[in-house]
């Protein structure tokens, strides 16, 4: 199944992403958190792709394997870091014969204690780069997602900027854009607006992490935390009442997203069932 199909049903999509987990435990433990996810009816999950090392391969084994053993569709996530287009042409003849329809296709992160991103020699400097080395080699036929800031990607100075450089992403012939996580709807709806009027009209899904205590990490994704979601989370005595926040915040959030509209929901999931899973639930009367 191609997610650019399913996105154009009316039924809005319901998707989860996982990270590759270090060790074989891990992996045992992802399988678990998927099978109890699996009973949300998920329109597919998707795997992220690591900074390097064998967690790369192991995106690649876990998708295929997610699809082949569950029946859900799944989409790899790839990133320019790193490789050359030979190597990025075997990964895709990888994924293409594992059955993987479906891409995430992404520039990636500078490395640690770096803030700008290197050029792989012979490789590409921005996710539209990649989109479009997929796109135009005859060999494929992937659905192409590309990743997108409502907020402003860390790097970029300016929101004009950032959307011209989105745009890149919608000629080169994305299918769909996922966003970074976010906790204040306005962002996204002016997002979308100002995506329109530049002329992008892919479906743009807003992405959703249940906030955590580490409100740190959340803002370097380029996360604001809205005054009122700070307070409540600062004063909670213990994880158990943050993570009960984070559920009453995402669920409140999801609700008027879906109220007005959106194409879908992607879960940030952290690699666990709980939290999603209980904000699916109280979501059933509008996912269906
Ligand atoms: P790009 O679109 O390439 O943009 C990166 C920066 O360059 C932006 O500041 C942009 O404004 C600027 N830019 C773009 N084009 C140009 C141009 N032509 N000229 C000048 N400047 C330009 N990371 C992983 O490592 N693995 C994952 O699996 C992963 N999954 C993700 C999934 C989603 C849905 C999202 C939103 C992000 C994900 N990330 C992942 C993080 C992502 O790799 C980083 O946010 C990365 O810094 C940007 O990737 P991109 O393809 O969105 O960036």
């Amino acid at each position: 199944m191609r997610i650019r199909d399913r996105l154009t049903q009316e039924q809005p999509t319901c998707s989860f992403e996982f990270f590759p987990p270090k060790s074989p435990a891990g992996v045992d433990a992802l399988f678990t958190t998927i099978a109890e996810l699996r009973d949300l009816a998920p329109s597919f999950v998707s795997v992220t792709y690591g900074a390097g090392g064998s967690t790369r391969d192991l995106t690649i084994d876990l998708v295929t394997r997610i699809k082949r053993e569950t029946g859900i569709e799944a989409m790899a996530h790839l990133t320019c870091v790193g490789h050359s287009r030979h190597e990025l042409r075997a990964i895709l003849e990888r994924l293409a014969a594992g059955g993987i329809e479906n891409i995430m296709a992404l520039r990636g992160d500078p490395p640690k204690g770096s803030t700008t991103f290197e050029r792989p020699v012979d490789g590409f400097g921005y996710g539209s780069e990649l989109i479009d080395f997929i796109n135009t080699d005859s060999a494929f036929d992937f659905c192409l997602g590309g990743g997108c800031y409502p907020e402003i990607h860390i790097e970029c100075d300016s929101a004009e900027r950032d959307l011209a450089h989105l745009k890149l992403k919608a000629d080169a012939g994305v299918d769909f854009l996922v966003t970074q996580l976010f906790f204040d709807n306005q962002a996204y709806f002016d997002f979308v607006a100002a995506a329109q009027d530049a002329g992008i009209s892919v479906p743009i899904v807003p992405g959703i992490m249940p906030v955590t205590n580490n409100l740190e990490r959340l803002e370097r994704f380029g996360a604001k935390i809205p005054d009122e979601l700070r307070t409540a989370i600062t004063a909670a005595p213990n994880e158990e009442a943050i993570a009960e926040i984070g559920i009453g915040w995402s669920t409140r959030q999801c609700r008027e997203l879906l109220e007005r509209g959106v194409p879908g929901l992607h879960f940030y999931t952290l690699n666990k069932s709980t939290a999603t899973a209980q904000i699916v639930n109280n979501l059933r009367d509008l996912l269906g």
